[in-house]
């Protein structure tokens, strides 16, 4: 294994690769150290438990035995939860970035099947207008509507924020992080969140990410489990899961699951187990 991969090495047989979590700007001078603190992978235990509901969102993160509630230090959010190595894994992330006058704050972390339903049916129905319109009025194509409402906002039972293992820091746009404090943070990010496990899986679109959500420079994913969890989701679940929301239809006929669940950054899905 070379250094010049950001490649790390954590216990003795696993390791990812994340070094196009910044080959949408300027590489890192230095890869990330190695983070023997980060926890790999689920417990046998919640591998062997882990349900469709887990995967689809269909839990309440406030009785997931394995799950914390943010503190209002690190969010400002009232109610907001973690798997507990996600959040360990951020704490120490947002100490290392505290050291250098670096601020994370979580925005938005799990998010359940129920808040995603909420969100996407205000959007679907036009309760919640998209860029000024009612999109059941502007487009009444259901494939055309998902795919606009999916510029901004994940379907129901598709998001990453379902498993716990995801965060939105900061500000949600692109914008914030592109001059001043933002910049900084962001490229303290790109440089320093790799050792602590954690991937921006939505990067800029281009050929090696030629599908699903636009960039978002303020998501961030903690591998070490997240890629357990897309791994479960590409065996556990099928478009016949993917149900109970208005628009839900179609899914299949978007390419939900190769697209959107599955098409994020190349780096961040490069696991290997040896
Ligand atoms: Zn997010």
């Amino acid at each position: 294994m070379h250094k010049k991969l950001s490649v790390f090495l954590v216990g003795t047989s696993l390791f990812l690769s994340v070094a196009a979590c910044s080959s949408n700007t300027k590489p890192s001078a230095s890869p990330p150290a190695m983070a023997d603190t980060v926890k790999m992978k689920l417990t046998a235990e919640e591998t062997d438990t882990l349900s469709a509901e887990r995967l689809l969102g269909k839990i309440n993160p406030s009785k997931e035995e394995n799950f914390v509630r943010i503190p209002p230090q690190y969010t400002d959010k009232s109610n907001i939860y973690l798997h507990k190595d996600a959040y360990q894994a951020f704490l120490r992330m947002a100490e290392a970035a505290a050291a250098e006058g670096f601020f994370l704050q979580i925005i938005s972390a799990t998010r359940t099947f129920a808040d995603q339903k909420r969100i996407w049916e205000n959007k679907w129905t036009g309760k919640q207008k998209v860029e000024g319109q009612d999109l059941s009025q502007t487009i009444p194509d259901p494939a055309q509507r998902a795919m606009k409402i999916l510029e901004y906002s994940s379907m129901p039972g598709t998001s990453r924020h379902h498993w716990g293992t995801d965060i939105d820091l900061n500000a949600l746009n692109n914008s914030y992080f592109a001059s001043g404090k933002g910049l900084k943070i962001y490229e303290w990010m790109q440089q320093h969140a790799p050792s602590y496990g954690f991937c921006q899986v939505y990067t800029e679109k281009g050929p090696a990410r030629p599908h699903g959500y636009n960039e978002e420079k303020w998501h961030w994913s903690y591998i070490p489990l997240a890629a357990d969890l897309l791994t479960h989701y590409a065996r556990q679940i099928s478009y016949q899961d993917i149900s109970g929301f208005k628009g839900a239809e179609v899914a299949e006929k978007i390419n939900m699951i190769p697209n959107y669940v599955q098409g994020i950054a190349p780096a961040c899905k490069d696991w290997k187990e040896e």
